[in-house]
Formats: C-alpha cells, sequence, structure tokens
C-alpha cells in the first residue's frame, strides 16, 4: 500500500528541506510559565537560602546575561513591564498575549480563546502554509490560547495524538515523552517540547514559531523552590542553544526576531508556590526581544505591558497594527 503511505505523508504536510530558504521575517516566541522578576534579574531568593550551598545560590539566567542581554532589549525592570490580562493566571494571560488584549477569561477552564489569535493573523495575512506557523507547547492549556480554531496552526501540545509519520525525531519525542511522564498532571516535560520545538526549527524554518514551556510553574505549584530554579537554569541553557541556532542558520537566523516572556510572576515569601490571588506584583514581568530593530540596548526601563506583544509580531511582518508595539527606543 505504497499510496497510503503517501498519503499520510501528505496529510501531515509539512515542507521538505529543500524549501527551508529564506523567505522574509521571521519571529521566535518562547514563554517560560511563571517565572519571578526576581529569579530572572537577580537570581535565587534569600528566602530560600538554606535550601542551597552558598556555591548554588545567585545569578540563574547566567548565559543570558553574560553573552546576550546587551544585544537585545530587556523589559520588565523595577516593575516597568506588566501582562495584559486582568488576573496573573496562566490561560488568560496567554489569551492577552496573543489577542493583544484582555479577554473574558479569568481562569484556567474559560475554553478556547474566541477570536483569531495573532498567529492565526499572520498565517491568514501572509497567505502561508499550515506548517509555516507552529507552536510546540508542555502545557494543555495552550490549546486554548494559541488558536480560536484547532485547524488553522500546526500544533504540538499535550497530550499530543499525532503519529508525525513524515518525521522520525518528532514521533520518537513525542513517544518517548508519553512514556516519561512528569510527576505532575496535564503537561509534558518541557525537555521534549524544547527538543521537537529546536529540531522543528532548523528542520523546516517555520516562518512564527511558538514554544511554550512549563516545568518552571509546576515544581512552583509543587512548592520545591530548587526545582524551580534548576528548571529556570535549564532554560538559560536552553536559549543559548537557541541564540547559537538561529545564528547558525544564516539568513533566516539574521532576520528572526527572539521573544521570550512569561505568563505571570508568583507571590512573595512562603507565597512564592502560588498566584493569581491579589497582590498587583504578580502582574510584573520581564520580555527579552533580540533581532532586526532591537540590538544592543540591554536592560530597559521602558513601560510596556504584554498588550505590546501581538503588534509587535504585526510589525515585524509588515501586517496593520492592532494596538502599539514595543518602543525600540
Ligand atoms: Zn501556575
Amino acid at each position: 500500500m505504497r499510496v497510503s503511505w503517501f498519503l499520510i505523508v501528505g496529510l501531515w504536510a509539512l515542507p521538505s528541506l529543500a524549501e527551508c530558504l529564506h523567505r522574509g521575517p521571521n519571529v521566535v516566541l518562547v514563554t517560560l510559565d511563571g517565572v519571578r522578576t526576581r529569579e530572572f534579574f537577580e537570581g535565587t531568593d534569600p528566602y530560600h537560602d538554606s535550601k542551597f550551598n552558598p556555591s548554588e545560590r545567585g545569578v540563574i539566567f547566567r548565559t543570558l546575561w553574560e553573552k546576550h542581554a546587551s544585544n537585545g532589549v530587556v523589559f520588565g525592570k523595577n516593575g516597568s513591564y506588566r501582562i495584559a490580562s486582568d488576573v496573573a493566571v496562566s490561560l488568560p494571560s496567554y489569551q492577552a498575549l496573543m489577542t493583544g488584549h484582555s479577554t473574558h477569561c479569568q481562569n484556567n477552564q474559560c475554553g478556547r480563546v474566541k477570536e483569531e489569535t495573532v498567529l492565526e493573523a499572520v498565517r491568514r495575512e501572509l497567505d502561508l502554509k499550515k506548517s509555516e506557523v507552529a507552536v510546540f507547547g508542555s502545557w494543555k492549556g495552550m490549546k486554548n490560547s494559541t488558536a480560536r480554531s484547532s485547524r488553522t496552526i500546526f500544533r504540538s501540545i499535550f497530550p499530543d495524538f499525532k503519529s508525525y509519520a513524515g518525521d522520525r525525531t518528532l514521533r520518537k519525542l513525542r513517544q518517548a515523552s508519553a512514556l516519561d511522564r512528569p510527576e505532575w498532571a496535564g503537561s509534558r516535560k518541557d525537555r521534549y517540547t524544547w527538543e521537537m520545538g529546536m529540531h522543528y526549527l532548523k528542520s523546516y524554518c517555520p516562518r512564527l514559531l511558538y514554544v511554550s514551556l512549563v516545568d518552571s510553574d509546576e515544581y512552583g505549584h509543587e512548592g520545591d523552590y530548587r526545582g524551580y530554579v534548576g528548571s529556570l537554569r535549564t532554560y538559560d541553557t536552553y536559549l543559548d542553544t537557541l541564540v547559537n541556532t538561529l545564528d547558525g542558520m544564516g539568513a533566516y537566523g539574521k532576520d528572526t526576531t527572539l521573544i521570550v516572556t512569561t505568563d505571570h510572576s508568583r507571590g512573595e515569601g512562603e507565597g512564592w508556590t502560588s498566584h493569581g490571588s491579589k497582590p498587583d506584583t504578580e502582574k510584573e514581568v520581564f520580555l527579552f526581544v533580540k533581532g532586526p530593530g532591537f540590538a544592543g540596548k540591554g536592560i530597559t526601563t521602558s513601560q510596556a505591558t504584554h498588550a505590546s506583544v501581538r503588534p509587535t509580531i504585526e510589525k515585524i511582518f509588515g501586517l496593520r497594527l492592532t494596538g502599539q508595539a514595543l518602543p525600540t527606543e
């Protein structure tokens, strides 16, 4: 049944490697769930000093600060950058990130986003193939924030039952993630999401790639501060790999803007395990952007919010702006 094999490949409809050419601006968006500005900017929290040897304390995103931050722009110092949703909870925040404004969503049970997301808009406006806008997500809730329709963009979000008949690497990673489950329900381990996303980036050069990671928030809810910090140090190595990968991708990499942020912060002191309660500080987050138009400023205290992410992506792709993009000055 040779025909059926071609049918399977055809249905999945990924581009061949030969199509991986430079075709204009690209965006890679990465979100790290529930990461406080304290750990991002300063490092480990003295409140938790007893959980670490002295040599383990201190800066967490070491490579980002030493190698990459000064080549881009970092928003969020001293509370200058905020989320756009009404509450510091994942799904409301991700929906606001994808739509450019606070939606009616107030909790993680609000269901699927009810309007076209920026990912869907970019595909429609630029008349891209489905495979050219791709999402890899660890947390199951990402399916309710990244697309209004389940058919518009390519998505691998837990639980992922795709066969990936056309790509051995994706198939193996997907299978491995199903066997190697985390302690918590509702997501797969970030390592698989990340590997799948990086493989997709290198193999298919998507115009818009979104990789969404969640281990950090899960460790937070478990009250495991060492695990939380460990996940962040892993993210630091991931981001270094990503920047190096893009640097090695020629014109495609040069024309790619990288955006890294989180969906919300967390509480302080013993309240660090949770988020979404009253304190306004849980809405204070960070954003790192690097790419054409954002080179070489480092930390800024310019005021901005997650509402500017969608317009920033629209601006990069030359689309009509639905709001105010991130300041470049
Ligand atoms: Zn959470």
